[in-house]
């Protein structure tokens, strides 16, 4: 029998992970990978103005709309399992013992690969921090003096998904995915809540050296500009390599 193969997804908040790399999770599923998906927090004070400005909104309403929705997203996508460490947003803030939950769950799940955000994001300093943990519980994960007596995580390679404003971020993608055979799956409205969003991101094509990017390069509106599908850039890896 084969040996399992892992992933894990760290996503600073509840709707990240469909956003900006449902399409990997979609087709790393179809190839036979369990992919899981950490959200550290809801993203319920910083990312859901939509429920805010309905009237008679709380906090634990917005938690429990968000988390439906991611919740409905990662069946969707076909993800192995979705887990909610709920550790507030704007700002996300991990303490040491926070920072050991998610050390359990790496060194549970053993991941093979893993993703988080770009490592640079002054509009979203969530996004990044979400990145410095996911570096840092690695390192701790591989440690033989962290509760010594478990399994401790080999090298996963991880991966940094699109943020917004690529080309502010220093976020210059070396690695592609074909994702047509998912395309469809990652597109339905119960992975966007209903919304019209575009999914994932486009890179078919970088400037020639020495040439601009052109305007708005990234997200909106280029996969229809383009009128190209079927490949996203996964990111540059945080290792370098
Ligand atoms: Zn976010």
């Amino acid at each position: 029998m084969s040996e399992k193969r892992t992933a894990l997804v760290i996503s600073a908040h509840a709707a990240d992970f469909v956003w900006r790399c449902g399409e990997a999770i979609a087709l790393h599923q179809q190839l036979g990978y369990e992919v899981t998906v950490v959200c550290l927090s809801f993203g319920e004070r910083g990312e859901s103005a939509k429920l805010w400005k309905q009237g008679g909104m709380t906090l634990d309403r917005v938690k429990a709309a968000r988390r439906r929705e991611a919740e409905d997203a990662a069946a969707e996508l076909g993800a192995h399992d979705i887990r909610f460490l709920d550790l507030g947003d704007y700002p996300l803030e991990l303490d040491r013992e926070a920072r050991f939950r998610l050390v359990d769950i790496i060194r549970e799940v053993q991941p093979g690969w893993m993703m988080s955000h770009s490592k640079w994001n002054p509009y979203n300093t969530d996004h990044m921090y979400a990145t410095q943990v996911a570096l840092e519980c690695r390192m701790i994960a591989q440690a033989w003096g962290h509760n010594p007596g478990q399994k401790v995580l080999g090298a996963p390679q991880l991966y940094l998904f699109e943020p917004h404003q690529t080309e502010q971020m220093g976020w210059k993608p070396d690695v592609f995915l074909d994702i047509t055979p998912v395309w469809e799956k990652a597109r339905c409205d119960r992975v966007h809540g209903g919304s019209a969003a575009p999914v994932g991101v486009l890179h078919e094509s970088r400037p020639e050296p020495g040439q601009p990017f052109p305007p708005q390069f990234g997200r909106a509106g280029r996969r229809a500009e383009c009128g190209i599908r079927g490949r996203i850039p996964v990111g540059l890896s945080a290792d370098g390599g």
